[in-house]
């Protein structure tokens, strides 16, 4: 395996990178319109509320309340997400391919620490990864700066130009890390990129096709 300065460090997103957010969203998003018996329409208005996850969970069952009449607690709306949420099988083989190879592997995650630490749990991922930074206990979200070098360091290691962002988000994920000197990696998701120049390293349409980049460019491991 080539390196350049040392570990090679790769740092991935969670939510819609190593596990399948929408997904789980919608999943839970159609069990509450069939316990609600609300029509099939509705779990495409429960999407665009939720905003990709992005909407504040205060405004999103609030939203809920007026539009259904329904209390959702926040705190139950996020346990039962975390229920819902899986993982391609690919995922965690793919991350120890690359740690049996050298590499240092960390998660980088804006959200709440528990929640998100209860979706890495469910998933089994926290086995797979040698460090994970959670905006909420860093004091930070991505893109600041502190969450790549906390991801960084609770790898014992430092961000370099060889360090890897694999992410969805052009901003927080693409745009922070490259602000940051890394290298990155856009989960395009079915979208193009009209976040201005330079855009990202490699632009994957899915999370193996991810892993294959990182490997092939960084000269890590290779594919199966
Ligand atoms: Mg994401």
């Amino acid at each position: 395996m080539r390196t350049i300065g040392g570990v090679a460090l790769a740092i991935f997103d969670l939510d819609n990178t190593l596990i399948d957010r929408a997904g789980a969203f919608r999943r839970w998003a159609e069990g509450f319109a069939a316990g609600c018996e609300l029509g099939a329409g509705e779990v495409d208005w429960l999407e665009r509320a939720d905003g990709d996850g992005y909407t504040p969970r205060e405004r999103l069952v609030a939203a809920i309340l007026e539009r259904y009449g329904v209390r959702v607690p926040v705190e139950r709306l996020r346990a039962e997400l975390v229920e819902c949420v899986e993982v391609d099988p690919v995922v965690p083989r793919r991350l120890d391919e690359l740690r049996a190879a050298g590499w240092k592997v960390a998660v980088a995650t804006n959200g709440a620490t528990a929640q998100q630490w209860a979706k890495l749990r469910r998933t089994g991922l926290d086995a797979h990864v040698d460090a994970v930074a959670v905006s909420e206990e860093v004091g930070a979200g991505k893109p600041d700066l502190r969450m790549f070098v906390a991801a960084a360091e609770r790898c014992g290691e430092r961000l370099t130009a060889e360090t890897w962002m694999t992410g969805d988000c052009p901003v927080r994920d693409v745009g922070g890390a490259r602000s940051a000197g890394l290298r990155t990696v856009w989960l395009h998701r079915g979208r193009r990129w009209e976040h201005g120049e330079p855009g990202p390293d490699e632009v994957a349409g899915d999370i193996a096709a991810a892993f294959d980049s990182l490997c092939r460019l960084a000269g890590g491991v290779s594919t199966p």
